[in-house]
């Protein structure tokens, strides 16, 4: 296993493409924005130089990282020669779908493929290839370069050896494998989610303010962040296509999500990566500030 190539280069995809790069894979980072990989690039950068500062890694460690990274706009190619392709693009059911198709397509047969998705079933998404035992779910926890956690999912089909393979080469990333069955949610966000949305319920109802809630768990339950500024970390968008898939997927009432949350997400009020959600990130570095504390905060945890 040494080509990796990375689908997606927001959020996660750039935080999963500076794992494998810097644990000496060769990884093609794609996304089909230019201005999401340009930006994707930089964070992975701008994380490097933190880690150094905080004297996690070294200077070498950098360079060598930013060489095994090729980024690309399409995937074309590089999936062609790929050993394991971990998709993170955008929570979107049908466009996981036709992505699985198409490098199904491409793909040599023995090629891996993993989603980083937060909710989307598996099972369904490996039903797109006629390789439905290499499918498998590998969900990386935000942000990736500190976070432990690899929830390692078994669609339905998922064969032993694709999961024992995910799981050493998890292993060698530094985090810890789970492995986790393929229901809505699996476990981070079916136990997740329903906390924030009743974070969002509970400010809906007028119970208390933001700064209350989070205080509340920050204090009270010595959470690192309280449920609505973490919304605002996911992007409430995610948080939102998480809760439908939930409660498209138990058909149960108390996963749908909060009037608050829709509203939101319908204002593009979607937290950190608009500038604006639970929380004002509008003042010029103010975001950048906070997510600085973010990732300082879980140095100091992890
Ligand atoms: P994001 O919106 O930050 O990034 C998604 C990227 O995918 C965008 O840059 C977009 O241009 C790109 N993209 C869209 N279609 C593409 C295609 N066909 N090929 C290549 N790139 C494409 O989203 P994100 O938060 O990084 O989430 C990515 C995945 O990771 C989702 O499935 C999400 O549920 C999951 N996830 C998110 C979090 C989180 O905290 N945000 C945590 C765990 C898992």
């Amino acid at each position: 296993m040494e080509k990796i190539v990375v689908l997606g280069a927001g959020t996660m995809g750039n935080g999963i493409a500076h794992v494998f790069a810097q644990n000496g894979f060769q990884v093609s980072l794609v996304d089909v924005s230019q201005q999401a990989l340009e930006k994707g690039l930089k964070t992975i950068e701008s994380n490097l130089d933190r880690m150094i500062q905080k004297g996690f890694v070294s200077e070498e460690v950098k360079k060598s990282t930013l060489a095994n990274l090729t980024p690309c706009v399409s995937y074309g190619e590089t999936a062609k020669e790929a050993d394991l392709i971990v998709e993170a693009a955008t929570e979107n059911t049908e466009l996981k779908l036709k992505i699985f198709k198409e490098l199904d397509e491409l793909a040599k047969p023995k090629t891996l493929l993993a989603s980083n998705t937060s909710s989307i079933s598996i099972t369904q998404i490996a039903a797109a290839t006629r390789r439905s035992d290499k499918v498998i779910g590998m969900h990386f926890m935000n942000p990736v370069p500190m976070m432990k956690l690899v929830e390692v999912i078994r669609g339905y089909s998922t064969s032993d050896e694709t999961t024992k393979i995910v799981f050493e080469l998890s292993k060698k990333l530094g985090k810890v494998p789970v492995e986790v069955n393929d229901y809505p949610g699996f476990i981070a966000n079916r136990i997740l989610m329903p906390m924030i949305n009743e974070a969002i319920e509970s400010l809906y109802q007028g119970v208390a303010g933001v700064y209350e809630i989070d205080t509340v768990m920050k204090l009270g339950m010595a959470h690192p962040m309280g449920p609505l500024q973490l919304a605002d970390f996911i992007g409430l968008d995610v948080c939102l296509a998480i809760l439908n898939v939930m409660y498209d997927g138990f058909k149960n009432p108390k996963y749908a999500p909060c009037p608050l949350l829709v509203n939101m997400v319908r204002a593009n009020k979607l937290g950190v990566k608009s500038r604006e959600g639970f929380y004002d990130y509008s003042e010029s570095k103010k975001a950048e500030k906070i997510a600085k504390q973010f990732l300082n905060l879980q140095l100091s945890v992890g």
